[in-house]
């Protein structure tokens, strides 16, 4: 989301961003980092901050009809329906590898007040079942809505020790309502950091951008990024990561039309769908 996007303390183009994003759309990218869920394993249980899910894995299985066996994919619903509760802990400074942000920022909501982090939560746990079912070890890093964080730099941490083949920040854009359309952001290099999968990120932007246009019929953002991909360092959730990242904005949920696919579970299960064959595209 735009007007709740967190900043890099040491300046840079998002510094400018909180008040005068729309001003800077080409500049300023798209969404802050999506504030972290309080995680707890898989079946419901009590909710910390900061602690990832439990990963989830299919029986062990012939790889027959699970193409996507053996590959391990980090998924990241941005922000937690908690964080706005928890001003203290998520305006805490995190160091994002080149300077110093929030630890997770409240993210945006459709006018009628669907919550931007109600919609990555939902998107994400309809991702992860359907690779699972293809075979692949999903790790999520929260299982609900009900909690803070994790901050930024945890969420590259959780994809980082799980060793993942790819993984994904999902979210959802707060933009002009007259903006539409989705984007996908790759990691620009920062050295000493995520040099190493900046490569393979470009190929996971395009294999997931390819594969959400087909899959959903939604556009390319018609209000920032190139081509439906973005290029930013000022995300510590890609400034961090050793793994292939990328962040997806799955459409502007300040515009009618694309909030109105974005309310729908309908909707959201063909995104989910349209991102599960990225991931195949990908990781095959
Ligand atoms: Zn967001």
């Amino acid at each position: 989301m735009r007007f709740h996007r967190a900043r890099l303390t040491t300046g840079g183009p998002a510094a400018a961003c909180v008040t005068l994003c729309l001003a800077f759309l080409a500049a300023c990218g798209g969404d802050d980092e999506g504030g972290g869920g309080t995680a707890s394993a898989t079946p419901p249980t009590a909710s910390q901050p900061g602690s990832p899910g439990a990963a989830t894995s299919p029986s062990a299985s012939p790889r027959g009809g699970r193409p996507l066996a053996g590959k391990v994919v980090v998924i990241d619903p941005g922000h937690n329906g908690g964080n706005a509760t928890h001003t203290a802990e998520i305006n805490r400074q995190v160091n994002v590898g080149n300077g110093h942000k929030e630890c997770d920022t409240t993210g945006t909501a459709t006018n009628a007040g669907y919550d931007e982090s109600a919609f990555t939560l939902d998107v994400s746990k309809r991702l992860r079942d359907i690779l699972v079912a293809q075979g692949a070890t999903v790790k999520m890093t929260r299982q609900d809505n009900k909690g803070w964080g994790p901050c930024v730099n945890q969420r590259a941490a959780i994809g980082n020790q799980a060793r993942a083949d790819a993984a994904i920040s999902i979210h959802g854009d707060g933009a002009a309502a007259s903006g539409h359309g989705f984007h996908i952001i790759e990691p620009a290099p920062v050295a000493g950091h995520n040099t190493a999968i900046v490569g393979p990120s470009a190929k996971l932007a395009r294999a997931l951008r390819d594969a959400y246009r087909q899959g959903t019929g939604i556009p390319y953002a018609n209000y920032i990024a190139d081509q439906g991909i973005d290029r930013r360092g000022d995300l510590g959730g890609l400034n961090l990561s050793t793994v292939p990242k990328v962040f997806i904005e799955c459409g502007n949920m300040r515009n009618a039309g694309d909030a109105a696919k974005m309310t729908s579970a309908a909707f959201r299960q063909r995104m989910a769908e349209a991102l599960a064959k990225g991931f195949d595209a990908y990781l095959r």
